[in-house]
């Protein structure tokens, strides 16, 4: 039996860093066997499932329903009878009772800080998380960066936007608290991304977060700036807010770009600190911090957890949160799990494929299920063309049509007609569907500084991109 301190939720000390040699921040709990992380991580739920039904009058509504209360909670699988929490939910919960909703566990007086979502598509939800959140949040993302290799003699070039998004500021809070140097240079500003060629070539960080579409942009212009992103002596580069990171042939390119390591991470904004998905050094597929977000993967249908090695849906339940803590939030994300131990010898199971999809993500083509992620790999697998590229679903009659465009590489020297060609052969091979190619002049398509949008689905009224995946 693993002993938890008495005190929840727990209070960290903010002055330890370990040695600059030692491998893991915190050894007790990274190395604990699979079955004492089972043991900690139930009894740190059943203290959060406490302490939510004592404060959020939005569970307790939940649960009645149910007939739950928290001393029912013995093992994981009283816990599998509580309902799933969506996005819809909090949304609307929000609407009902501006501005945090019902699910608020704290006062007003106690909220330290106030981010939202990146509402792509529908209205974005609020977040509020006291100093301690705060405070836990960043330990949390020390520990996992620490993990992934980043040490207090690092410089972190912080290259997303600084606003509601809790991406940027999430890994900022983890960066100081490692004790490494920050460089918030933030992104989203007109003419922002030739100035971060620019210092970043004066600078010289070593570590670089953002999203994996943008790190892709950002090369681009350093390339029509005369700069090789090699010379900026990039060591490790940590992505949040794409699926990219975890798509093998967009890390090859990342990596073959920038000249350093590709690090996944991510779950959601809502169960800040995302860094709870999350590498290691080895990059065998995120792995899930079980002791700082308790994750399950459940069958998108039968809505029941599936085994190890299976496919499923994330879902989230906080650990150590007070201000609106979740649980058993519904990503909509798709991934694969495993409990196959890494070289790293941590006890967490991993998304051995990232998070791939999402459920609303697919598209359905001619009864065929269409990841913009696998378009993704076949895409930057081919020499010549260019990263950014589109799917164009329509429908022509009663027939599906899906278009894939793309461009060349601005610097490419190979033939459009025979990149073209062997793109068509590729995606018909991975997809099993005809796929009508367009291969466009370097630049034509629209650039991000933020979220890829790579479906338009045109059999829709509106057209639209459906909703990017997770929020960090
Ligand atoms: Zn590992």
């Amino acid at each position: 039996m693993v002993r938890l301190p008495e005190q929840w939720p727990p209070v960290y000390d903010r002055t330890y860093v370990p040695g600059p040699e030692e491998r893991y921040w915190n050894p007790t709990v990274e190395t604990m066997t699979q079955e004492q992380l089972q043991d900690l991580v139930l009894q740190k739920l059943k203290r959060q499932i406490r302490y939510v039904y004592d404060h959020s009058e939005f569970y307790r509504k939940k649960w009645a329903a149910v007939g739950f209360e928290p001393g029912d909670l013995k093992d994981f699988e009283d816990f599998e009878r509580l309902p799933f929490t969506t996005k819809q939910e909090l949304r609307e919960d929000q609407m009902e009772h501006p501005p945090y909703g019902s699910n608020l566990c704290i006062s007003h007086e106690e909220i330290f800080h106030i981010h939202g979502t990146s509402g792509t598509t529908g209205k974005p939800t609020v977040f509020a998380l006291s100093r301690g959140d705060w405070e836990r949040m960043a330990e949390a993302h020390a520990r996992v960066m620490w993990a992934f290799g980043l040490r207090p003699s690092d410089k972190v070039f912080i290259g997303s936007v600084f606003s509601l998004y809790v991406g940027s500021w999430g890994a900022l809070a983890g960066v100081e608290r490692l004790g490494a140097a920050a460089f918030p240079f933030g992104a989203g500003q007109p003419g922002q991304t030739e100035k971060a060629v620019r210092w970043m070539w004066e600078v010289k960080p070593s570590a670089f977060y953002g999203t994996p579409s943008y790190a892709l942009y950002l090369a681009e212009k350093a390339k029509e700036l005369g700069i090789d992103p090699r010379e900026f002596g990039i060591r490790i580069l940590f992505f949040s807010g794409e699926p990219g990171a975890g798509v093998p042939a967009t890390r090859r390119r990342i990596e073959s770009t920038y000249g350093g390591i590709c690090v996944d991470t991510g779950s959601m904004a809502e169960m800040t600190p995302w860094m709870a998905n999350g590498e290691c050094q080895h990059r065998q597929g995120m792995h899930v911090w079980q002791d700082i977000v308790y994750t399950e993967v459940v069958h998108p249908e039968t809505k029941q957890r599936v085994p190890y090695g299976r496919e499923g849906v994330p879902v989230y339940t906080h650990l150590e949160r007070q201000a609106q803590p979740m649980v058993r939030l519904w990503s909509g994300d798709l991934t694969l799990w495993t409990n196959e131990l890494c070289p790293c010898g941590r006890p967490y199971p991993r998304f051995p494929k990232g998070i791939y999809g999402r459920v609303d993500d697919m598209v359905v083509v001619r009864g065929v299920n269409v990841y913009p992620s696998a378009v993704e790999d076949v895409v930057r697998s081919i020499p010549g063309l260019g990263d950014e590229f589109r799917l164009v679903v329509s429908r022509e009659g009663i027939m599906d049509e899906l278009a894939v465009q793309v461009e060349m590489n601005t610097t490419a020297h190979e033939d459009p007609a025979i990149a073209a060609d062997s793109l068509r052969q590729k995606l018909k091979s991975v997809l099993g569907l005809s796929v009508h190619v367009e291969v466009l002049p370097g630049g034509t398509l629209e650039r991000t500084e933020f979220k890829a949008r790579r479906v338009v689905d045109k059999r829709r009224m509106q057209g639209a991109a459906p909703e990017g995946s997770s929020g960090a």
